[in-house]
Formats: C-alpha cells, structure tokens, sequence
C-alpha cells in the first residue's frame, strides 16, 4: 500500500504543477498526499490512512465529501444534459438556481432586491465579473473616468489579474503590481485583541470615516467599493465589526458608487448567518459567491446584481451590452450540485443547527487559550482562529525561518488532521457535518501540533 502511495507521488511530481505551492518544497519540505476519497468531514489516502479535514479543502465543503444528495444529483443531470452553451439557450438547472439565489440573498426592505444571476466558473472570474459591471455601468452612463476600485486592507478576492488588483496582500500581489488596474486600498477595522464592543465600534467608526473622507474627495473617479464582510479569510482570519459595513453601506450611497461584498468564503453560512451581510442588516449592489455554492463539490460562481445594474445594459447597440463570457458559464451539472447543495441547507436545516456546532467549536477553542504561544483566539460562526505567537505575547512574532505555521502543519498531517496555516495564523473552518468526537481529536491534536511546531 505504501509502495503504491509513493508511486502516486513519484508520477504525480514528473507532471502536475500545484497551486499555491513552491514546487521545490514537494515532498521533503512538503509532503504530498494522494487522496482517494472524501467521506463526510474526512479525506481517504491511498494508503488508507484518514484525515480530517479541518480546513474544509479551502473552505469550499459545507455538507461533508461525496454527499450521497449531491452526487446523485450531479449523476442525474450528467446523464441527462452534460452541458450547453448559456448564450441563446437556457436549461432548468441555471434557472431554478438564479430563482433560489435571488430568493435567499440578503435584503433590506428600502431597496429594490439583488434580482439578476450572472454566472461564472469560480471566485476569481466572479470578483472580475463584478468589476467589469461596476466601472462598465459607468462607461454606459457617459462616466468613463470613474476607473478606481476602492477595497479593504488585508483584503483577498483572488488571483487572476482584475482580483489581484483589489486584493492587499503582498505576497500574491506584489510581483504583478505593474500589471494591475487602479485601487485605492481603504484602512480595515484595526485589531485589537481582547476588545471590548465600545472599542470595536470605534475602531469600525475610525476605519468608516477614512473611507468617507476619501470618497468625498475621490468620489468622481470611484466605481465600485469591495470588500469581504466581516471576516477577511486569507488575510489572516480577521474579523471586523459589523458597523462598518452599515457605514460603507452609507458611504456607498452618499457618494454614488457601488458597494460589491464577495462572499466568496462567507457566504452559505460560515459566518453564522447564510450571508454575512444579514449580520450588517445590509444588501449590497453586486455580490458574488462561489465556494460553498454547490456544497464543496463542483466549482461554480455567481454574481448577483440589482435591475438597476442590469437595465442600464439594455440598449440597441452591443457595446453596452454586458459581452464577458466563459465557455462553460452557467453549466446544468454545476447548477444541479449547488441547487442539490441548497435543497440539503432546507432539509438539515443546517443555519439553525450551526448554532450548536459553534457553541461546540467555542468550548473546544477555549482550552487552547492555557496553551503557551497562542494569541487572540476568536470566532466567527463557523470558523475559529488564533495567532502562534512567542509566549502568547500579542507584540512579538516567531522568527519567519522558524516557520511554526508549517511546523504546525506538518504535525498535524502527521497526526490525521488537515490544518493549513495562513503564516502563523492557525483556525479551523470545519464541514459543517463534523461531529463532536472529530471536534474533540482537532482539539487534541492542535494543541499538539501547536506544542512540537513551537518547541
Ligand atoms: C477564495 C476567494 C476568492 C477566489 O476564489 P477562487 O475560486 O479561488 O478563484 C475570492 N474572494 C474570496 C473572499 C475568497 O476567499
């Protein structure tokens, strides 16, 4: 068995470039792990060993692996209709989808709903879809110098160039900063460990008045603001007030540019609620989705925007019209998967059942903070995360050589578990099917992995 597994290996080295990966790290530094299948919270290797998956294959499952609903219904449609262009033809699966994506997004009772559905393969090509509208709209009302997106600090919407332009985190970004289109990066609620409600909404109210300010005095070039709501995934796990977003929102509206929330990792409950936003009691003009949309399964995008936005596409000439296409846009098995995936968020009624998991989660989480080195612990739904820091001490960080985050990494793979540290930055971001005896292992063998990646 373990012959074969290294066999995996071998061929798989000779030919497959992995994303987000320094090849050169493969298998000494980083070890590579032939998977043969998924079960509920749990990855199979080719060897049979078993492995938690706490990072959710990033942050995409949501029911558990190979759900039986799921791949029935992904058969189903296959067998059916594989695939057919959405350009002059249109298919169940893409319209039933768009009717219960238009039928759960987040509303405010002053605003005309988010009522169109346009859709693409994955996060990324979604951020730049969204985009696109934004600054195009802008084009077709005689307002082509409206060209500056404005995002977050610490933000991340991706990796292809119009979602690396929004995105503020150096390493992604850096090498291909001559590339990029206009951003104007706006300061994200600061982090303050240990802060009590008062300064949270201060530090939102702080962050909230320097985008006011810029938009006052920029607002004439702005299209679109970005953002991811409440919790900035890649950036570290790191969580925001609330109150920011209600002002954004304002911002937003006062300055006549659109607010875009990729909820590409929150949406379809991990912050708590099925959309961040509804944490907000905010809509905004474009959103797009992705991960979890087909339960972790198939990848698939949308972007949803108001009638507004899409009447002024409307026009005899086809320039204003909206062109952006992608060969597969829109396919019925994807649409089948996320529609199979929704239909199981009814049935499990897993929002509501969330609520217990997250008190699961939080207890667990609480043991960690006797650990040595770990930092800031927080929570957001479905999702727990702290900092490995020297002593636990907030000021200070391990040595980047060191590497804890890996070392950690390491130990926990070693031990059954899938942990992917973001730096330093442990969480787990669980399939919502995990159970507590999977709960009490991850808690084990953090705090074990935490011990031997700091020793
Ligand atoms: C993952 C992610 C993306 C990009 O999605 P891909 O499918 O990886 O292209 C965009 N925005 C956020 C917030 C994400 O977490």
């Amino acid at each position: 068995m373990i012959a074969e597994q290294g066999d995996w290996v071998a061929r798989d080295l000779a030919h497959v470039w992995h994303p987000c990966t320094q090849m050169r790290e493969h298998p000494d530094t980083l070890p590579l792990i032939p998977i043969a299948r998924g079960e509920g919270a749990w990855l199979v290797g080719t060897d049979g060993r078993r492995y938690l998956d706490a990072v959710s294959s990033w942050w995409t499952n949501i029911h558990g692996h190979a759900h039986p609903h799921i791949a029935a219904a992904i058969g189903k449609q296959a067998a059916q209709l594989e695939h057919v262009m959405l350009a002059g033809f249109t298919h169940a699966p893409a319209i039933e989808l768009a009717e219960r994506l238009v039928a759960i997004a987040p509303k405010m009772a002053d605003r005309a709903p988010l009522n169109r559905v346009f859709y693409a393969d994955n996060g990324s090509s979604a951020v730049e879809v969204a985009l696109k509208l934004a600054y195009h709209w802008f084009v077709n009302r005689g307002a082509p110098e409206r060209n500056v997106f404005v995002a977050l600090e610490n933000g991340y919407h991706g990796e292809t160039l119009g979602a690396l332009a929004v995105g503020d985190i150096p390493l992604y970004r850096k090498t291909y900063a001559p590339l990029l289109a206009k951003a104007h990066f706006t300061p994200v609620p600061a982090r303050t460990p240990f802060a009590t409600t008062d300064e949270q909404l201060t530090a939102a109210d702080a962050a909230a008045d320097a985008l006011d300010d810029y938009l006052a005095q920029h607002g004439s070039e702005v299209c679109a603001v970005i953002v991811e709501p409440l919790l900035q995934c890649a950036g570290g796990m790191h969580t925001y007030h609330p109150r920011w977003l209600q002002r954004a929102r304002a911002a937003c509206d006062r300055h006549g540019v659109f607010l875009i929330l990729d909820e590409i990792a929150t949406g379809f409950g991990r912050t708590g609620t099925l959309f961040a936003a509804e944490q907000a009691g905010i809509q905004p003009d474009l959103m797009c989705v992705s991960k979890g949309l087909t339960g972790g399964s198939l990848p698939l995008a949308a972007v949803l925007a108001t009638d507004a936005i899409f009447e002024a596409f409307l026009d005899d000439s086809r320039e204003r019209a909206f062109l952006h296409s992608h060969s597969y846009t829109g396919n019925p098995v994807v649409c089948a998967a996320a529609l199979a995936s929704l239909e199981l968020f009814e049935r499990d009624e897993v929002i509501h059942r969330n609520l217990q998991r997250a008190v699961s989660m939080r207890e667990r989480a609480a043991s960690l903070r006797e650990l040595p080195h770990v930092a800031d612990i927080r929570q957001c739904g479905m999702v727990v995360a702290f900092d490995l820091r020297p002593d636990g001490d907030w000021q200070s960080s391990f040595a980047a050589d060191r590497r804890v985050g890996l070392r950690a990494y390491r130990s926990a793979l070693a031990q059954g578990v899938v942990l992917r540290p973001l730096g330093d930055v442990l969480y787990w971001m669980p399939p919502y099917c995990v159970d507590d005896d999977a709960l009490d292992l991850l808690t084990d063998v953090t705090a074990r992995a935490i011990r031997e990646a700091t020793a």
